[in-house]
């Protein structure tokens, strides 16, 4: 199951479980809309992987299922990447 993360690693932006502006590595390194297509360009800055969109998962599952909590925010490996 994902763990749904609830920030961009790069902007800090809330991104919650039914977010359609979320995107995962392989890993669930978890980046919003804006800096994957942006500052990323499609790639992962932590593994190098390609950056997808987050499939929703839906609020009536989300009750049962939540979210992660727990905030991953590395802003470095996002500015190494502006070129
Ligand atoms: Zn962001
Ligand atoms: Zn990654």
């Amino acid at each position: 199951m994902l763990q749904l993360r609830p920030n961009c690693e790069c902007c800090n932006r809330e991104l919650p479980g039914d977010s359609a502006d979320a995107f995962i590595c392989s890993f669930e390194c978890t980046f919003c809309a804006a800096c994957t297509t942006s500052a990323l360009k499609g790639k992962c800055p932590n593994c190098g992987g390609e950056l997808l969109r987050r499939p929703r998962r839906p609020a009536d599952k989300l009750l049962k299922n939540p979210a992660s909590t727990e905030r991953v925010y590395k802003p470095e490996g996002c500015k190494k990447r502006v070129a």
